[in-house]
């Protein structure tokens, strides 16, 4: 019954958003007077209620973070939450099978797949997972019978090393293996053989949100000299190289990615170059030679973390664009991603032409780009649209 759950009261005002779809609440959006934060256990499930006593929804609860709750249904009844669980990842599923022949994705991404602080990764028959929470960690037994149940995996990977965990008071460190995980993982995307080691991996191993926009790349490298700066394990140079670039050379500063894009390239019958360096310093070097391209992939970690880092992180994205135009060749094109929520898709391409005008180039706009459709967003919250890319032919002025 809901009335056995304790209440959490927002502010006058503060529901519009909740009643709009969102499912955060922040903790300055609690009337700490009538439901103190103090008295809530993390991970806890409360009820949530508008000033005046309207229902919005049932949540779980962190009085540690700034996001302090997350609502897991706007509806009234007390969920059991294993039957929700396994409901949503169906529903997760749903989508996937019916997008993707082979069962490479991202299955679940959090509050778009209405599982807030819960993201799933399928490698075929392994699971890379995230939990982010404390919400979801005080449920994590039942995620993983959840996912033995629906997805019956070989073994499962429980990702420990998250930032968000930090910011939720939850402890960080290496990863839990559950049943059978070998030491590299498989990918097929987009007709190609990707291979990834998860000792060396970041974050969940692959970046399944590029994959619609690598597949774009293919109609511009053939027979072209293509650079692929912050490769990690060669998805857009392995890409290009299959698709009949003439050359490509990946740069990164980890020696690992780059033993993992050599890999990739061979598995599907192609070679990349690599070069372990830093990107600016890179660039720098490679205009100091007088190289060219004729295709630039430029695909960093989030400059913009937070919003706080928002003038940081233009000036780092502006330094990074022009540096990498001034080794795109006359009739070249250069694609430019940013995975920071914070920084809105038109800054970006604001960005790139500021970077243009200051290198005296015209850079035209081809394509606009997104993360993929196994990363849907939620259109209530914005958070959840993070990954953008622009495609742009650099010409003259002349
Ligand atoms: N383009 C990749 C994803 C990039 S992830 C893909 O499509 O899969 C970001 C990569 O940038 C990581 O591999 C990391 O090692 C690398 N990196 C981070 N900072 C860097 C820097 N300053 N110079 C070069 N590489 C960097």
């Amino acid at each position: 019954m809901t009335n056995q759950l304790p209440s959490l009261i927002l502010k006058k005002g503060e529901d519009r958003r909740l009643r709009a779809g969102h499912l955060w609440i922040f903790s300055n959006e609690v009337d700490t007077k009538r439901s103190p934060l103090v008295g809530f256990e993390a991970g806890a499930l409360v009820q949530v209620e508008a000033a005046g006593g309207r229902p919005l929804g049932l949540a779980y609860i962190n009085p540690h973070s700034l996001i302090a709750a997350r609502l897991l249904t706007h509806g009234k009844a007390l969920p059991d939450f294993g039957a929700l669980l396994r409901r949503r990842l169906r529903t997760a599923l749903a989508l996937r099978e019916r997008l993707f022949e082979q069962p490479y994705y991202r299955l679940v991404f959090g509050e778009s797949d209405l599982l807030p602080g819960l993201v799933v990764d399928r490698f075929g028959d392994v699971l890379v997972v995230q939990i982010a929470t404390a919400g979801m960690e005080a449920r994590r037994a039942t995620i993983i019978e959840a996912l033995q149940t629906e997805i019956a995996p070989r073994g499962m990977v429980i990702q420990n090393q998250l930032p968000m965990r930090e910011l939720e008071g939850l402890p960080t460190g290496v990863p839990e293996v559950i049943g059978e995980v070998p030491e590299k993982l498989t990918v097929i995307e987009n007709g190609l053989t990707f291979s990834v080691n998860m000792a060396a991996g970041q974050k969940t191993g692959w970046f399944f949100d590029q994959r619609d926009n690598r597949a774009r790349l293919a109609r511009y490298v053939k027979g072209r000299r293509v650079l692929d700066l912050f490769s990690y394990a060669g998805g857009w140079g392995v890409t290009a190289a299959k698709a009949g670039a003439s050359q490509v050379l990946c740069v990164d500063s980890s020696a690992g990615a780059l033993e993992m894009a050599r890999e990739n390239a061979a598995l599907n019958g192609v070679a990349v170059e690599t070069m372990e360096e830093d990107a600016f310093k890179a660039l720098a070097a490679l205009r100091e030679a007088g190289e060219k391209f004729d295709v630039v992939t430029v695909d960093p970690p989030a400059f913009v973390k937070r919003r706080k880092d928002f003038k940081a992180g233009i000036a780092g994205y502006q330094r990074l664009n022009q540096a990498a135009l001034q080794v795109v060749a006359q009739d070249g094109i250069l694609v430019s991603c940013s995975c920071s929520h914070h920084l809105p898709e038109q800054e970006l391409l604001n960005i790139v032409q500021r970077s243009a005008r200051h290198v005296d180039r015209y850079a035209q706009l081809l394509e606009w780009g997104h993360q993929s459709v196994d990363h849907p967003e939620h259109p209530a919250i914005p958070e959840t649209r993070y990954l953008k890319s622009v495609t742009l032919r650099v010409i003259s002025n002349e």
